[in-house]
């Protein structure tokens, strides 16, 4: 026989046990959850270091006087920006005759080419 006591006693050793059974899932699922957001966080640093401009990408524009092949003239160009092709850079100029506007590459090393 049990008395009311020793009921009360027993109920709130079970509300105890209930609540630490539930703080210990809100837990596990925090712990869950954080663990997924690290392993995101870093995939999108692994892939904003490999997708970062390098310093070749982010040459200022710059103005230089160029023989465009569409006007055939020497004609004020802009270097939009310098490539890498095949290991070898290369500028990539953009004629600034507005009539023109030719977008051409040239070799960084070598910008004039060959008389026709
Ligand atoms: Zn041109």
């Amino acid at each position: 026989m049990t008395s009311h006591v020793e009921n009360e006693i027993a109920a709130r050793i079970a509300r105890v046990r209930a609540e630490t059974e539930r703080k210990r899932q809100q837990r596990a699922g925090l712990a869950t959850a954080r663990t997924a957001g690290l392993a995101r966080r870093h995939a999108q640093k692994l892939y904003r270091q490999a997708n970062r401009p390098t310093e070749e990408t982010t040459v200022p524009a710059a103005i230089r006087s160029a023989l465009c092949p569409s006007c055939r003239q020497e004609r004020p160009a802009r270097l939009l920006m310098t490539i890498n092709i095949s290991g070898s850079p290369h500028d990539l100029l953009k004629c600034g005759e507005s009539a023109c506007e030719l977008l051409w590459c040239v070799r960084a090393d070598r910008p004039r080419t060959a008389a026709a």
